[in-house]
């Protein structure tokens, strides 16, 4: 038995035991009575042999994390009713185990956890030994540790500071809490996080970027265990995959889908032997009992060990029921409908959802000339690189990063079209200038987006005479001209600033939203005429296609709305092209409501 460090003296003078040496469905077939089973009373392993390794991993102390993704139907609450018990007896310290609300969690523990741990001989007489008050319906409070039971969130995740740490129904938690709630272990060495789910969805939108989810994140560290059958024909192992469900698809007189025929017809191949198994109660409980998990991430975090099983591996289900949902699915994605589709996925095989999210297709075509035409700062036709009144005016705009920058260079004429000088890497801000030099662009006609290290940005827009500039979420700023109405900008007044090394810096606001609004209209062709070099880098092809419109809920509001959102990891000349784009703005040369 390891101690905690919240496991008092109490614990050990109630009694020490040598550790149990059985496994721990041993244990829990002895202990542990599920309320109003239908089966049986007892906890039974070979009712559920998907769960049975991630239980027997309680009792090994090095397990940092474990990740559950099972389908619906899997039972998977039978891993809160085996481990809680086995971890208040076998290897205690506090414990949080988190529901879907604070409802849900009153109602399990009610219904459900106290009658297992009150039944439970090994524990029950601690339980039985504490203040009526000391057991609640968020928490029992033992001498050596304590229990919490809560919704997922916020308030529940903060308090605690508890060993273990369970979350149930985990895809539906809201960004953030995952992390908020593996922080409530504090780094114990032998703290644990068990993470409980149905499949769900692979990205998140946060405002305008895409991000893995945090539950896929921990499925995607883990070492990512697939239920495997072993084929009694061939000896081979396989892991359960729904496309080895076979059916027929018939159709019936007037054209329907048959759908008796597909659930009458529905079998599973092994994929290496080609046998083919019925779909009988008992060969699909033969079948499971003689699965194994297989890992298949030998490049997972240690400690890290994840689970899943699709329902074609639970023996209870029937595989013609499984085809036939898959088929009905598959008939609502052909009517343009496909939640179907993702409920079956996620639900069923407890796989992610990925939404697909194609780059906008972005043709370039190449203007007629290259970058070394321009290379020295050469004049595009009859620019006039000293005159206050040149037809045609450059501007260059930076986008910094940690060690380097991206810079672009564009001559824009006053009717709004422009030209593509320059665009790539520079690893200084010294760099940048020099390049400016050389390109002939006027320091004030200098845009350096100030977001990431903003003091230093400023410090620099002092020292070279650049301006710093700040996308933001608003649709307009306000402008209040003297002697004339106020008006709406895609861009703010320009501001003054102390920088932090001394000196003032001017900067402004621009509307990320309704600025890229416009750059898209460019990229599209459907603007004024907006060029690029018929040798523009590989780089910038990628990057100008890196981020698209697409309809997403505001996370507090809820409300829908349309946002640019990042599609690709790199967007830094995308950006510095709707800097670009802020500047003919600025400038009266594209036109701002
Ligand atoms: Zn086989």
């Amino acid at each position: 038995m390891s101690t905690d460090a919240d496991s008092p003296v109490e614990w050990c003078a109630s009694g020490w035991r040598a550790p149990d040496k059985r496994t721990v469905a041993e244990w829990a077939s002895e202990n542990v009575k599920i309320p109003n089973s239908a089966r049986s009373s007892s906890f039974d392993p070979t009712a559920s042999p998907w769960l049975a390794e991630p239980l027997e991993f309680f009792s090994d102390d090095t397990v940092k994390e474990q990740v559950l993704i099972l389908p619906t139907g899997a039972g998977k609450t039978t891993v809160f009713d085996v481990a809680i018990p086995y971890i208040i007896s076998e290897s205690p310290g506090s414990i949080l185990l988190s529901m879907q609300t604070d409802q849900d969690a009153k109602e399990h523990m009610e219904d459900r956890l106290l009658p297992i741990l009150k039944s439970c001989d090994p524990i029950a007489h601690a339980l039985a030994g504490v203040d009526r008050h000391a057991k609640r319906k968020d928490a029992v409070i033992l001498p050596h540790m304590s229990l919490f039971v809560g919704g997922a969130n916020k308030q529940n995740f903060q308090r605690k500071s508890v060993r273990y740490v369970f979350l149930d129904e985990a895809w539906l938690i809201k960004h953030g809490l995952i992390e908020e709630a593996r922080a409530r272990t504090h780094s114990r060495w032998n703290s644990r996080v068990i993470v409980v789910s149905q499949g769900g969805d692979q990205h998140v939108h946060l405002q305008s970027e895409r991000r893995d989810t945090e539950l896929y994140s921990a499925w995607m560290r883990s070492d990512r265990r697939e239920f495997s059958m072993l084929c009694p024909t061939c000896d081979e192992v396989s892991r359960w995959d729904f496309k080895n469900l076979k059916y027929e698809v018939a159709k019936t007189e007037d054209g329907r889908i048959d759908e008796a025929a597909i659930a009458q017809s529905a079998c599973y191949e092994c994929p290496l032997c080609q046998t083919r198994y019925e779909d009988k109660p008992d060969v699909r409980r033969g079948l499971s009992l003689a699965s194994r998990y297989v890992a298949t991430n030998p490049g997972g975090l240690p400690g890290h060990h994840g689970w899943h099983a699709p329902a074609v591996a639970l023996f209870h289900e029937r595989w013609g029921d499984l085809a036939l949902g898959w088929t009905r699915a598959q008939k609502a994605l052909s009517l343009g409908d496909q939640e179907p589709i993702k409920i079956f996925k996620t639900k069923r095989l407890a796989e992610f959802w990925r939404e697909e999210e194609t780059a906008p297709e972005v043709a370039l075509g190449g203007a007629g000339y290259i970058k070394s035409d321009y290379q020295n700062g050469e004049a595009w036709e009859d620019e006039e690189f000293e005159s206050r009144l040149s037809p045609i005016v450059r501007a260059m705009t930076i986008d910094r990063q940690r060690d380097h920058r991206w810079a672009v260079v564009r001559a824009w004429k006053r009717d709004g079209s422009s030209r593509l000088l320059w665009e790539g890497k520079v690893h200084t801000s010294e760099g940048v200038e020099e390049l400016r030099k050389r390109m002939n662009v006027r320091p004030t006609f200098v845009f350096q987006d100030a977001q990431f290290e903003t003091g230093q940005v400023y410090d620099e827009c002092v020292k070279f005479g650049w301006v710093a500039i700040h996308g933001a979420k608003d649709d307009g700023f306000m402008h209040f001209p003297k002697n004339k109405p106020a008006t709406k900008k895609f861009y703010s007044e320009l501001k003054r600033a102390s920088a932090p090394g001394g000196g003032t810096a001017l900067y402004l606001f621009w509307s990320n939203e309704k600025v890229k609004d416009v750059l898209a209209n460019l990229r599209g062709g459907k603007g004024a005429r907006w060029e690029t070099p018929d040798d523009v880098s590989g780089d910038y092809i990628h990057q100008i296609a890196s981020e698209v419109k697409r309809d997403v809920v505001n996370a507090t509001t809820k409300a829908v709305v349309s946002r640019w959102v990042r599609v690709r990891k790199d967007n830094h000349l995308w950006d510095c092209e709707a800097m670009q784009t802020v500047f003919a703005i600025f400038n009266g040369f594209l036109g701002s409501s």
